[in-house]
């Protein structure tokens, strides 16, 4: 299947040129962060596809995970980031995580003015999944993105340094031979602009919509991802979608999250009899990791026939329900649950990608000038499975690492001559329904490629992209029809990775293959386009055991240093 170098026809020399030293494309913590940074020392200009605050950053709820409390330690949060990997987290890129998280929440608190929930001046740590002791830091209860995408947007704003579009919606890298030098882009008035610079920052977000059910909101359809590849860059462990065990029930679109912050506070899972279905599966119970949890809901659902279970929360204290959920008891209450009084029925939903374009720990990719942070970027540190509220912490880490790197680099480069660059695309004419298309591609994605996967229903997969194959050289010069073969795109590596992956690990799970195999997998898959072909290597971790792991710092109380 080739899958051409551009998503339309375009000649740079007919369109409107804007330049920037820096452009960054999207705006949530990773895209808000790093344009910040960079606005004191160069000329960054940021597109975003919808709305500023469109974006997963504004719907996250539960928190940002860090080590600022004197009883927790550096190593307990590596220990339980690398568990949670399943043996493919790097484990260096993790101690820059987690050793440089708590100065990022610290910043975001005194410079930034983001609002933590406070107990007697201290942080009001809270626990969830997969976390040995409680360490996430919250705000207004279970508004913590929102409050994060506040407080960044009100900074870059008030600052008025950073050039800000939106409704741009990034369409496919631009390049100097080898170099990434800026982003055609289709505007809010269905006009293309080519945006030139010396460095792009991908900072596009997520995937989830690839999937039927999800919690992503509408703008995560993995664009940056594709554009990413279709230049050329790596991208690696994309098998690992984290499905998140606890979306409410309800038929609205994005599945609305009942955070794990929850269960933190001792809500359990219960099948309809009222049976927990975690007793027994793991020590940590319904505090498992997400995709411990979220595989043994799948199991019962299936045994028991039924398309959802319950999250059992009615013997905790209502006042404390309301007062430290207000976000999911209002919106629950709205659905017409009470959930004071009543189960919520939960289901699990498409959350999160873990893998991405693959980076160095300066957020560089293998193409020179191209830099990724946030979701859309494989810093390595979540392995097979993302340790909750560890994504938001490596936004801000890795955003402020991009930063810093350019703040030496940015002055060397001189050159004001772009190229000029053109494109015809062999196009046909379209003879989809659009809307028809993106929904079959999700249903086929979340039969055949979600939570539990085999060599049969990948198989069907392939056979859907290669009936569907013409979208690819169809041109669409709408942001929905750009957006369709994109998530085309991304599910066809999803499953090509999925497929080779021939084991189950972390939350990538096998009917076919059940046990994780060491031997034959503790690898990543890298896929990279070559000549328009999904090409694919497996490339070995030198990732030590957990046990192996030499952590070279001091443990211990960690406010404030980095
Ligand atoms: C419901 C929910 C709850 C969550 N809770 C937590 C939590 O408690 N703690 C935690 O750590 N993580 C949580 N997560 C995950 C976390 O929110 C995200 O992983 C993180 O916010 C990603 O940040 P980002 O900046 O990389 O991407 P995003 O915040 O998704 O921002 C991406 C930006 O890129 C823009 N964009 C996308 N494509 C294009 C394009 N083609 N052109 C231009 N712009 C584009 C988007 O519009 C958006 O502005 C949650 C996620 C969800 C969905």
């Amino acid at each position: 299947m080739m899958i051409p170098r551009y998503l339309v026809s375009f000649d740079t020399g007919q369109i409107p040129n804007l330049f920037c030293d820096v452009l960054v494309i999207g705006s949530g913590v990773a895209g808000l962060s790093t344009a910040h940074s960079l606005s004191h020392f160069c000329d960054a200009m940021l597109v975003t596809k919808a709305g500023l605050k469109d974006s997963n950053t504004n719907h996250a709820q539960g928190g940002i995970a860090a080590v600022l409390d004197e009883h927790d330690s550096f190593e307990s949060h590596i220990r339980d980031t690398l568990l949670a990997g399943a043996g493919l987290s790097d484990p260096v890129a993790t101690q820059v995580l987690v050793t440089e998280g708590p100065s990022r929440v610290v910043e975001l608190l005194r410079d930034y003015h983001a609002k933590f929930d406070m107990r007697d001046e201290h942080f009001d740590f809270a626990r969830e999944g997969g976390h040995s002791c409680s360490r996430v830091v919250h705000a207004r209860g279970d508004a913590t993105g929102s409050e994060v995408e506040t407080a960044l947007s009100r900074a870059v704003i008030d600052e008025n340094k950073v050039k800000i579009i939106e409704g741009a919606f990034a369409v496919d890298l631009l390049m100097d031979g080898k170099v990434a030098r800026g982003c055609l882009v289709f505007d809010s008035k269905g006009k293309l602009i080519a945006i030139w610079s010396k460095f792009v920052i991908l900072a596009s977000g997520g995937t989830g919509m690839i999937y039927l059910v999800t919690t992503n909101p509408r703008v995560s359809t993995g664009d940056g991802l594709a554009v990413a590849f279709r230049a050329g860059a790596r991208i690696s462990d994309v098998e690992f979608v984290q499905f998140h065990p606890t979306a409410l029930h309800i038929p609205e679109e994005p599945k609305f999250l009942i955070s794990e912050a929850l269960r933190g506070r001792g809500a359990f899972i219960v099948d309809v009899e009222g049976n927990r279905i975690m007793e027994g599966i793991h020590p940590l119970l319904d505090l498992a990791p997400r995709d411990v949890v979220a595989s043994r809901m799948f199991e019962v659902m299936k045994e028991e026939r039924k398309n959802h279970l319950y999250l059992e929360t009615r013997h905790i204290d209502p006042i404390l329900l309301r007062k430290e959920f207000p976000t999911i008891f209002q919106h629950c209450l709205e659905a017409g649950i009470d959930i004071r009084k009543m189960r919520i029925p939960v289901s699990p939903a498409a959350h999160y990608m873990s893998g991405g374009v693959v980076v160095d720990l300066d957020g560089q990719t293998d193409i020179p000038g191209l830099f990724a942070c946030g979701e859309v970027s494989c810093t390595g540190v979540h392995g097979a499975n993302r340790l909750a509220s560890n994504s938001l912490l490596e936004g801000l880490v890795f955003s402020k690492r991009i930063a810093e790197y350019l703040e030496n680099h940015v002055k060397d480069f001189t050159t004001s001559r772009y190229p000029r660059i053109s494109f015809e695309l062999d196009w046909r004419k379209p003879r989809f329904k659009l809307g028809l298309l993106r929904g079959n591609l999700r249903e086929v994605m979340t039969d055949s490629v979600g939570m539990m996967r085999c060599e049969k229903g990948l198989k069907e997969a392939f056979e859907f992209f290669e009936r569907n194959e013409e979208i690819l050289q169809t041109e669409f010069m709408s942001v929905p029809g750009m957006e369709l073969k994109n998530m085309f795109e991304v599910g066809m590596m999803v499953a090509m990775a999925s497929y080779l992956r021939k084991e189950t690990r972390g939350c990538h799970r096998r009917r076919d293959y059940p046990d994780v195999d060491d031997w034959n997998w503790k690898k990543h898959i890298d896929l990279k386009l070559e000549d328009g072909e999904i090409c694919h290597e497996g490339r070995l971790t030198h990732h030590p055991g957990i046990d192996e792991v030499e952590l070279k710092f001091v443990k211990g109380f960690a406010y404030g240093r980095d």
